[in-house]
């Protein structure tokens, strides 16, 4: 690290004892996705007492807090996840309610740059501003609690920052960053990789499905029933079949989850509820892909003469992130840990989903993960941090490092980085009306009284 870096890197470190102070309260108060209020007061105040003035959302957790050098110049946000897990059975899980995805080292990592950045001098040599951004509902559970928030009105999308996209919060906002946890602390002790980074994931879409047939004693009258598993199993025999028509290089994944019929073992079920996500490299292929799942469905419920409701939802869109934004951030990571200790792979793809990636299709972003800060597997039970300084402090000195080098020398790197940006979609209005054309709810077969049968299911 050059001098500079080096004084960057020690403001935070001064912060470290509250960075770590934060990061245990988090983890003791872990909420999920749009209930994470205690994360949200906490870091509230804690945000407030260093002086900075937020934006809260108001109706959900979250807030932003900017700070300007008050020199023109893009506007980088830097974001934190609030939301935790509910994955019942870690040993250390509040009502069943963990953070095993490291989002509560997030937050205190946000906290510890946002007091760097208020120290004198904190700011010398930058122009433009920072957004610090504390966002929530990341991962996407509890589908159903979100479908009464949005019935509400409460909210208009599953995911957090598409939430707070569609909520105006990252308008005028040039580029955005993340630092997420990465890999554990490797079991052979090697702990040879600090951060690592790949270059985007799938995209992904929930669906809900129910088949809908008639009950009747299973024994004396079953020729009166309609029998929706058998439906739903049709369906879901259907669907697999058509995983070879999938093409490799789109990543579609399809994982229905079938939740079973509530009726008495003497009697023929008369509605079953699936669940699932559609997966893909691009909003193209879930789209297709997806159309070709519903008519499926929608064949197997006319086979057995059933109804079926169709509900789908937008998700998250597939990411990909900005290869020129990446490079500025390794160089950074590489300056501050050795060019040895980190990876970024700019030809992995991920299967997974994040709502980050939603950002991905309107401005240049950049997500890396810090690794070895945890032992076992992130979202499971033996999940444990062991190495809070690696996933908080170091992760924010990575940050100020990238910011610094984002927006010195009149923030030339990230000028230029917003110039080069090709985007998928040219507003986050116009980004937001293509995520709406998932919606769909529809009664996919109708029959009337002439043996005639009507079926849409798009
Ligand atoms: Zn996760
Ligand atoms: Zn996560």
């Amino acid at each position: 690290m050059n001098e500079r870096q080096q004084t960057l890197a020690a403001l935070v470190e001064k912060h470290a004892e509250t960075v770590l102070e934060a990061e245990r309260w988090l983890w003791a108060h872990p909420q999920t996705g749009f209930t994470e209020w205690q994360a949200h007061e906490y870091l509230s105040k804690r945000f407030g007492a260093l002086g900075y003035c937020l934006t809260p959302a108001g109706n959900i957790p979250g807030f932003y807090a900017d700070i300007d050098t008050g020199r023109p110049g893009p506007k980088v946000c830097v974001l934190a996840e609030l939301d935790a897990l509910d994955i019942p059975g870690h040993p250390e899980a509040v009502d069943g309610i963990a953070h095993l995805c490291g989002h509560h080292a997030q937050c205190a990592a946000l906290l510890g740059l946002a007091a760097a950045l208020k120290e004198p001098d904190a700011l010398e040599g930058m122009d433009g501003s920072i957004r610090l951004m504390l966002v929530p509902s990341e991962e996407l559970v509890q589908v159903s609690f979100r479908e009464e928030l949005r019935e509400k009105g409460t909210i208009r999308y599953f995911g957090g920052k598409t939430e707070f996209m569609s909520r105006g919060f990252f308008d005028g906002v040039g580029l955005t960053m993340m630092v997420h946890q990465g890999e554990p602390f490797p079991a052979d002790g090697s702990d040879r990789i600090v951060f690592d980074a790949w270059r985007g994931c799938n995209g992904c879409i929930t669906k809900k499905f129910v088949f809908k047939g008639k009950t009747a004693h299973a024994g004396a009258q079953p020729h009166d029933g309609i029998n929706a598993q058998y439906a739903a199993m049709l369906a879901l025999q259907a669907c697999n079949d058509l995983r070879e028509t999938f093409m490799d290089h789109e990543h579609v994944r399809w994982h229905p989850v079938a939740r079973g019929a509530d009726c008495a073992a003497n009697n023929i079920p008369d509605r079953i509820l699936v669940e699932s996500y559609v997966r893909g490299k691009t909003i193209e292929a879930i789209r297709r892909e997806n159309g070709k799942i519903n008519r499926a469905i929608t064949g197997a419920a006319l086979a057995l003469g059933a109804r079926v409701e169709l509900h789908d939802r937008p998700g998250y869109a597939p990411g990909e992130l900005d290869a020129n934004f990446l490079k500025l951030a390794e160089q950074c990571c590489a300056d501050m840990v050795g060019r040895d200790k980190v990876l970024f792979n700019y030809e992995s793809w991920g299967s997974g989903s994040t709502d980050f990636s939603d950002l991905t299709c309107v401005m240049p972003c950049a997500l890396f993960n810090v690794d070895g800060g945890y032992s076992g597997r992130a979202h499971t039970v033996n999940y444990k941090v062991i190495n809070p300084h690696r996933l908080c402090a170091d992760s924010a000195k990575a940050q100020i490092l990238v910011l610094d080098a984002l927006l010195k020398d009149s923030a030339a790197a990230a000028t230029k980085i917003v110039a080069d940006f090709e985007p998928r979609f040219p507003s986050i209005k116009a980004f937001l009306e293509a995520d709406d054309e998932f919606f769909l709810d529809r009664e996919a077969v109708t029959y009337d009284d002439d043996g005639h049968a009507t079926v849409c299911y798009w």
